[in-house]
């Protein structure tokens, strides 16, 4: 994502309190009634959470996002949400990212020059459009889902990987994987993949750092980007904690490391995080490895029926990008609308849209 300028008018409002943020917010929305949809992702923080007509996780709120008819889409997530949901949605509606510096750190560890140059560099080994099917993780810029559309590829999430990486392979021999290794070797190691034949591509070097053999053995070619949230979950604090609590069922989210991922019990998307502790036993205690916030939300929620729901790390680790949505932003975004303004819109170009339309669309079309 590139640096974006800061307009002026929201200095007036980060003078604001939260409560008075949200008496305005409040007011806002019920003057825009239709107008507007608020999506929020379930790593929100709570202030701007509670004001969200739907919640979600990238999958989900990208469906809401395509039925929704509203004039005004405003997403409370990160800035590929935002552009997935412009792509998604008809001409005529807006998407809008109350602060346009909310990017993640993980979509930006693959960009399109260091792609295609991986693209090139591949085909001086074998026919990668003839073998090779690229699979982009929704967490990554539009112009990669076009890349994937353009290629044969297809965008992925993190409840359907699995089913992703099926599809790819009854087409392709490969898979280039990106930008989270994590997610991408997680999944292979589900479908019995060996763990020598996931490579890791690390773009900071010539062939990825791979020699030929490496390459024409690989099943997975996996882009060396990882989420700075989920990295921060380690083996050693899911010993720790069962060393006082061995009774505790371990969750995570796939984007945690491989050896984390070992040593749950369940792992899965945030739907499916949520989806499974809603339906534990009261009595039963949980270590959870996915974001705080979250995390906090579901332990309020599970503490008064008796299941105790804990963080995995012992170092507050939320996602630091998706913070800066704040009640004020919000608060300005939907004030600038009721005025007739539009501000922090996120318009994907036509062609890059269409392009990576047909990635999500395969995506789209599973039977899942
Ligand atoms: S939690 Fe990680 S992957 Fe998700 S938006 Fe934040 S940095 Fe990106």
């Amino acid at each position: 994502m590139s640096a974006v300028s800061v307009p002026v008018e929201i200095n007036r409002y980060a003078l604001l309190s939260d409560e008075e943020c949200a008496e305005r917010i409040r007011v806002a929305k019920e003057k825009l009634g239709e107008r507007v949809f608020i999506l929020g992702h379930h790593y929100q923080r709570d202030e701007v959470f509670e004001f969200a007509d739907a919640s979600g996780d990238s999958l989900k709120l990208s469906r809401i996002a395509a039925d929704s008819s509203a004039e005004y889409i405003v997403f409370c997530g990160v800035h590929f949400m935002a552009e997935v949901a412009d792509i998604l949605s008809s001409d005529e509606q807006v998407s809008i990212l109350p602060d346009l510096s909310a990017g993640c750190s993980m979509a930006d560890m693959a960009n399109l020059a260091n792609v295609e140059r991986a693209w090139q560099e591949l085909s001086s080994v074998l026919d990668p459009d003839e073998t090779i099917t690229p699979v982009t993780y929704i967490n990554s810029a539009a112009d990669l889902k076009a890349f994937c559309g353009r290629h044969g590829g297809i965008v992925c999430t993190s409840t359907n990987a699995r089913h992703v990486l099926e599809w790819s392979f009854e087409r392709r021999e490969k898979i280039l994987f990106f930008p989270d290794q994590h997610l991408g070797r997680n999944t292979g190691v589900k479908m019995d993949i060996p763990l020598d034949q996931m490579v890791v591509w690390d773009f900071n070097q010539p062939m990825g750092g791979l020699t030929e053999e490496q390459i024409k053995n690989a099943k997975m070619i996996l882009w060396k980007g990882f989420c700075s949230v989920h990295q921060m979950f380690q083996p050693n604090q899911i010993d720790n904690f069962k060393a006082k609590y061995p009774e505790t069922i371990v969750i995570s989210h796939p984007e945690s490391s491989f050896e984390v991922c070992q040593q749950s019990d369940y792992v899965g998307s945030t739907e499916y995080i949520l989806n499974t502790v809603r339906q534990a036993e009261a009595g039963s205690r949980w270590l959870v490895a996915t974001e705080l916030n979250l995390v906090n939300r579901l332990a309020a929620e599970m503490k008064p029926k008796g299941v105790d729901v804990h963080f995995m790390s012992p170092t507050v680790c939320m996602c630091s990008t998706m913070f800066r949505i704040d009640p004020q932003h919000l608060c300005w975004v939907l004030e600038s609308l009721v005025d007739g303004k539009v501000v922090n819109q996120v318009s994907v170009p036509k062609k890059e849209a269409e392009q990576a339309m047909l990635a999500l669309q395969r995506m789209l079309d599973l039977p899942i």
